[in-house]
């Protein structure tokens, strides 16, 4: 007996009107190979299931550490720490955390189950010509499953988008994007060096991958991430402007700077690198998105 597919969700949100067109759901999923600094979702990052804790609802009880069978839990510092390695998802600590600090960071989902799930919408998508988007994390880390799901929402004539980094062998990619009806793209910047000192990777397979969705087609929006110290200036919006041009892309959103991660960074004991940055507003963008609507594209700021 074949084992069935599961795909590991860390949020599903409905009624987004910044993820593609129309009202969508869109379903995030665990697991990124990238590692941004400024990264608004730290909690997507790790591609296993994993007991989360928010030491600020945690009363330092230690009842974890006395029922762990598996002595994956000290209290250390006033908090507690997880040995996520010894884990064997157990849940007697989830189960007998009184103020309820411990909880499973992400849920898994059969197609069907997802689908049933996202399809309870399909009026809004019908009536406003939505549909369904994948994010992250990075939803190409979970292949088989997502391939499976975008199949049997296309089988259903649900209007498809996928946002991503585009860091994933260039077959497989081909492969995922043959069932998609746009792609939200992740530019992060148009320099290989700088690329890897804040995302931890080249952006070299990206770019192939960037090249060959507009080869095979594809309805593509290149999402640009706004990032203090990173790419924020005038100067940079040129030099996105001549990859982007070289790549025939022709929309462009310019996503602003915020911190609101910073209280999840808090919650997970996590250092946060942006934590002292303030949120970047439209307004700050405009310089740049002048340069682009000069340029020719069709940018805006936002999603
Ligand atoms: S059982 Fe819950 S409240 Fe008690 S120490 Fe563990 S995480 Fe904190
Ligand atoms: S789920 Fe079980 S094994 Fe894992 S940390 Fe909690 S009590 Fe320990």
């Amino acid at each position: 007996m074949t084992e069935e597919l599961q795909g590991l969700i860390f949020n599903i949100q409905k009624f987004s009107v910044h993820d593609g067109p129309g009202i969508r759901t869109t379903v995030f999923f665990k697991g990124c190979p990238l590692n941004c600094k400024w990264c608004a979702n730290p909690e997507s990052k790790d591609p296993r299931n994993r007991i989360a804790y928010n030491h600020k609802n945690c009363s330092k009880c230690k009842t974890c550490t006395q029922v762990c069978p598996n002595s994956a839990i000290e209290y250390t510092n006033d908090r507690i720490v997880i040995n996520h390695d010894k884990c064997n998802f157990c849940l007697n600590c989830i189960n007998n955390c009184p103020p309820h600090a411990l909880y499973l960071e992400g849920k898994f989902y059969t197609v069907d189950e997802l689908l049933k799930e996202v399809m309870k919408d399909e009026v809004f998508f019908t009536k406003s010509g939505g549909g369904v988007t994948l994010s992250g994390g990075e939803p190409t880390l979970q292949k088989a499953f997502i391939v499976e799901f975008l199949k049997r929402l296309q089988e259903l004539k649900v209007h498809t988008n996928m946002e991503t980094t585009g860091y994933i062998d260039t077959e497989s990619f081909n492969e995922i994007i043959s069932h998609l009806d746009l792609i939200y793209f992740d530019i992060k910047h148009y320099d290989s060096t700088r690329h890897k000192l804040y995302t931890g990777v080249s952006n070299k397979l990206i770019l192939n991958n960037l090249e060959f969705a507009v080869n095979a087609g594809k309805n593509i929006v290149a999402r640009i991430p706004v990032i203090p110290r990173f790419n924020y200036s005038v100067d940079d919006a040129r030099k996105f402007i001549v990859l982007l041009k070289k790549h025939q892309i022709k929309q462009v959103h310019l996503l602003p700077f915020h911190n609101y991660a910073l209280g999840k960074y808090e919650m997970m004991g996590q250092e946060y690198e942006y934590k002292d940055d303030k949120n970047l507003q439209n307004a700050d963008l405009e310089e740049m998105l002048s340069v682009f609507l000069d340029a020719g594209f069709e940018a805006r700021i936002g999603g």
